[in-house]
């Protein structure tokens, strides 16, 4: 159900999926069925994982998977491993997925999966066990032509070769287009570890042309230094960004000249965090977000930026790497303060985008260079970018309720040519 999350009143991210969703639909003049029809997830599943931890005791765990939608293509999303895993949370981030593969016109629906876990807590065996089991209870609903999982938060290119060898050792095959995000030896993408925080830098060049940001000394802030966060943080820095600030989920680093992120890179590497560093000084992780900057890049959780500390943001643009990172009622302030905001179904959405060349790459059985990959991402996201661009000027609204439009229109189209089978 929808829940409270703080005495701050937010919103959980499912009503603010929503929320964002109808503003879009309202301009747009859909009717009630359709809205149904295009608002609710399809399929939501609840399983109960029982595993054998190392001291040989059981744990049940919870894990789900809801498809948002299927109109468009296989459903495709991430799966993530965090204690605060819910299915409200999931069918937002479900959510989410559809409208991200529509603007940017990959042809999937949306999916999330989740495991209400603490990872850091387990073991490499315990997790590749939980891993195992909840790919195996699933079985029937995944599969290349049904819903193809990937890495999120807490899940990385070894949870999915796990998923893809349970998957194949139950369909007596090899079954590599099961999931995206690989290792690039078991038919991985070269670019796809790299593609979320590429797309994030690109989103980010387009909207400083957009607003005459020169990005080569721009200050840049970074919330999140796990898969996205910190490929953003590198990119920006070899584009000639200053990277003033960083965090994780351990601290803060600032320093006013730039971070050296390869330096940076090479540390977290070793310890695993961000704090310690000595090239900058410790900063609570919070107070980073509050910093004077040209961009701030969320990419941690959702929820980040509310109601309360919106008008403590001072960034001239806010590129979204996160999903859901900003309420909607925080988006209503951004937009008042006349802060750039690039939301996250267009701004992360080039994870998704090398995840569908990693498909099809897996279905041809033939593999394209990095620069091929690259080249293909920039072409996508540069227009889908313009698109919404174009939209947000049009209908006067800001680029998350131009994105919004543009993707419900998409797979109301899609909708409408397939008819209803009742
Ligand atoms: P990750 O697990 O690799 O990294 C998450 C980072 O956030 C870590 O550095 C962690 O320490 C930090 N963090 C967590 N809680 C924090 C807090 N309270 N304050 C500061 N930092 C905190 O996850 P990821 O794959 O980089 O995903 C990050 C976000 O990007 C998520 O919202 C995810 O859904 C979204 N996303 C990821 C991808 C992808 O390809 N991985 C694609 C699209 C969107």
């Amino acid at each position: 159900m929808l829940s409270r999350k703080s005495s701050d009143i937010q919103l959980s991210a499912l009503e603010n999926a929503m929320q964002q969703f109808d503003e879009a639909a309202e301009r747009l003049n859909i009717d009630k069925t359709m809205l149904e029809i295009l608002k609710q997830p399809r399929r939501s599943v609840i399983v109960k994982l029982p595993i054998q931890m190392d001291d040989g005791r059981f744990e049940v765990f919870t894990g789900y998977r809801v498809q948002h939608s299927i109109t468009r293509g296989p459903a495709k999303g991430g799966i993530r491993y965090h204690p605060d895993v819910n299915l409200d949370e999931v069918s937002a981030l479900a959510a989410w997925m559809t409208w991200k593969c529509a603007v940017v016109g990959i042809p999937f629906g949306g999916a999330k999966g989740g495991i209400t876990c603490d990872p850091t807590k387990m073991s490499q065996g315990e997790l590749e066990r939980l891993t195992r089991r909840y790919t195996a209870d699933l079985m029937d609903v995944l599969g290349p032509e049904l819903d193809v999982l990937a890495p999120d938060v807490n899940t990385n290119a070894q949870t999915m070769a796990w998923v893809m060898d349970t998957f194949s050792m139950h369909a007596r095959h090899t079954v590599t287009s099961a999931v995206t995000g690989k290792p690039i030896e078991l038919g991985g993408s070269l670019g796809r570890r790299e593609a979320t925080g590429r797309g994030v830098l690109i989103s980010i060049r387009e909207a400083c042309k957009h607003k005459n940001i020169e990005l080569k000394n721009a200050r840049c802030v970074v919330q999140g230094f796990g898969n996205v966060g910190s490929v953003a943080a590198d990119l920006l820095y070899q584009d000639g960004a200053r990277v003033i600030a960083v965090c994780d989920v351990y601290g803060g680093l600032y320093n006013p000249d730039g971070i050296n992120i390869p330096e940076l890179l090479k540390f977290v590497m070793k310890t695993g965090k961000t704090v310690g560093f000595d090239g900058a000084e410790a900063m609570d992780s919070k107070e980073v977000l509050w910093l004077e900057c040209d961009v701030l890049v969320p990419a941690a959780l959702e929820n980040v930026i509310k109601s309360s500390n919106a008008n403590d943001i001072k960034a001239a643009i806010v590129a979204e790497g996160a999903n859901g990172p900003t309420t909607t009622a925080a988006d209503k302030i951004l937009k008042s303060r006349g802060i750039f905001v690039i939301p996250d179904i267009l701004c992360n959405s080039g994870g998704v985008m090398v995840s569908y060349f990693e498909w099809v790459q897996d279905r041809i059985g033939y593999f394209w260079t990095e620069d091929e990959v690259n080249r293909r991402l920039e072409t996508i996201m540069v227009k889908a970018f313009s698109d919404v661009l174009g939209v947000s000027l049009e209908y006067k609204c800001n680029m998350r309720v131009a994105a919004f439009m543009l993707a419900i229109m998409k797979v109301m189209k899609v909708t409408m040519l397939r008819g209803v089978y009742a």
